[in-house]
């Protein structure tokens, strides 16, 4: 067995991905110690992965992140690419949903839970009349007794919203982003805002209204983009040559700081006179570790922790995962009927078609396909269709070609193809997740020098996760020094 000396004993990150490299990147500025980053991967950034094919530029996970919180544009001026930023194309700035054969957009105003223009679902094709008048008497339903605990997103959106608008509204443009089971999924979790809504206004419509009021810009001011509908897509941005130049980006900085990339799979833990030592799948060779910041996927991590904190590994198996597969299909721009003048189409689960979404790549951004082409992106699985992640290519791409022949009115065979599955990447937020967080903060707390970061714990966007690894890098740092 070999060992680094224990004189020199780092801090290691488990985990390469956009958590652990923010992480890495706190540590140097914070820490006197090496620091040492071990994953299994020949690359950094976990899921944020950009392929180029020509002309064409396909991401395989990420494609954008919220402008709207703080995080991930700091990150991005620190890195000095706040130059190649792109807003979503103003021609996508809106969704559709596929109902009754055709896509039809999302009524103006509405914004993933909340009604902003009564007009516009006074006249939506999406509702029947009684599904209309429904959702238009959501100021009358009574607000829920917050002591009544966490509430699952269909309920929520049912006893306020009706049945026929989660359906058709919240169920695709929500559980979607999340790919999760609305049964299960945690209000309190995924979507606090809306709760604070119903507690603070007594309902999603004059929550809503209160909070355009105050976003309305003073004389002389540009107008807010109150027309975009589904989710608002003026907040989002990317990066011109794809997200992965955001890891790669900071992976040359931290090479260039030192910090060294092991290429292992960390398999357990334990504690030693003066910290902690790793132990690494296949090797003989293990790594001591003054602290630890663990920026695995949760269910890496609870085996990983088993041995220190028994506790600890139990709340993190108990989030479970979704898998996911994202099929990529690049057309000839004139072989699709449909004009893509939209950021995407989402598809309600009551639809029964074999797709999550279809995200119009090339119209949001530009950059993304030659200039006769067009680049999709048809989104399959999630928690309500598993084991889609485990199907063959054929059967992957016979599936996405099929639903972009229904939807788009696809006419020919797509001239690119890329495939990218998604084994368990999406962390669903259950009912009761925000107190299963609390409770694996305070199992943590118990391990001195030992922090968790990733998308399992504050939200799986960019910014939250890159919160996450400064957060985690922090604690580490404070402890160790
Ligand atoms: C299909 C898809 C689309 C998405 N779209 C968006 C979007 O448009 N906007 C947005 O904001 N977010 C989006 N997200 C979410 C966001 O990209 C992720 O939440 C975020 O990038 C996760 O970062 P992470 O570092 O927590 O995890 P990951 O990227 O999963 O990184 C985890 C790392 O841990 C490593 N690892 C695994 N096992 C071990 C081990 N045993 N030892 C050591 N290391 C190990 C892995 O190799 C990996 O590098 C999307 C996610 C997916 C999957």
């Amino acid at each position: 067995m070999t060992t680094t000396p224990q004189s020199a004993a780092p801090i290691v990150v488990v985990g390469g991905g956009l958590a652990g490299l923010v992480a890495a990147e706190t540590l140097v500025a914070k820490s006197r110690r090496r620091v040492v980053i071990v994953d299994p991967a020949d690359r950094p950034g976990g899921v944020l992965q950009t392929v180029r094919r020509g002309e064409w530029l396909v991401e395989r996970a990420a494609d954008c992140f919220l402008a709207a919180r703080p995080e991930g544009l700091a990150l991005v001026d620190r890195l000095g690419l706040t130059d190649r930023l792109l807003p979503v194309s103003h021609s996508a700035r809106r969704a559709m949903i596929w109902w009754d054969g055709r896509a039809v957009p999302v009524p103006a105003g509405f914004r993933l839970l909340a009604p902003g223009d009564r007009e516009a679902i006074r006249t939506t094709p999406l509702l029947s009349a009684a599904g209309r008048d429904r959702l238009l008497a959501e100021p009358t339903v009574p607000s829920r007794d917050p002591a009544a605990g966490d509430e699952s997103l269909e309920s929520f959106a049912v006893r306020r919203l009706g049945r026929e608008a989660f359906e058709r509204l919240v169920q695709p443009l929500v559980a979607g982003i999340w790919t999760a089971d609305p049964a299960r999924l945690s209000m309190a979790a995924a979507c606090p805002e809306f709760v604070r809504m119903e507690r603070e206004h007594g309902s999603l419509t004059a929550g809503e209204r209160a909070r355009l009021e105050a976003a309305r810009p003073g004389e002389g001011q540009p107008a807010p983009d109150e027309q975009v509908a589904g989710a608002r897509y003026s907040q989002f941005v990317t990066l011109a040559e794809g997200m992965e130049s955001l890891p790669k980006a900071l992976w040359r900085r931290l090479g260039a700081a030192g910090v060294e990339w092991r290429r292992a799979a960390v398999d357990g833990l334990t504690r030693s006179a003066d910290g902690y030592v790793l132990r690494t799948a296949g090797s003989s060779h293990v790594q001591p570790a003054a602290g630890v910041v663990v920026a695995c996927p949760a269910p890496i991590a609870a085996p990983i922790l088993g041995d220190v904190a028994p506790a600890l590994a139990g709340e993190l198996a108990a989030i479970e995962h979704a898998g996911s597969a994202v099929v990529c299909l690049g057309y000839d721009r004139a072989a699709l009927e449909h004009p893509l003048a939209a950021a995407g189409v989402v598809v309600p689960a009551v639809a029964g078609r074999g797709c999550l979404a279809i995200s119009f790549a090339s119209a949001k951004f530009p950059g993304r396909a030659p200039g006769d082409g067009a680049l999709i992106r048809v989104f399959l699985g999630g928690a309500l269709d598993p084991g889609v992640a485990l199907l063959p290519d054929e059967i992957l791409v016979a599936r996405a070609t099929a639903e972009a022949e229904a939807i788009l009115g696809a006419r020919r065979p797509p001239r690119l193809v890329e495939i990218a599955r998604w084994h368990g990447a999406m962390p669903q937020y259950h009912l009761g997740h925000v107190d299963r967080v609390r409770r694996i903060g305070e199992l943590a707390a118990a391990l001195p020098g030992v922090a968790l970061a990733g998308n399992a714990y504050e939200g799986v966007g960019i910014p939250q996760v890159i919160s996450t690894g400064i957060a985690a890098a922090d604690a580490v740092a404070g402890v160790c020094g």
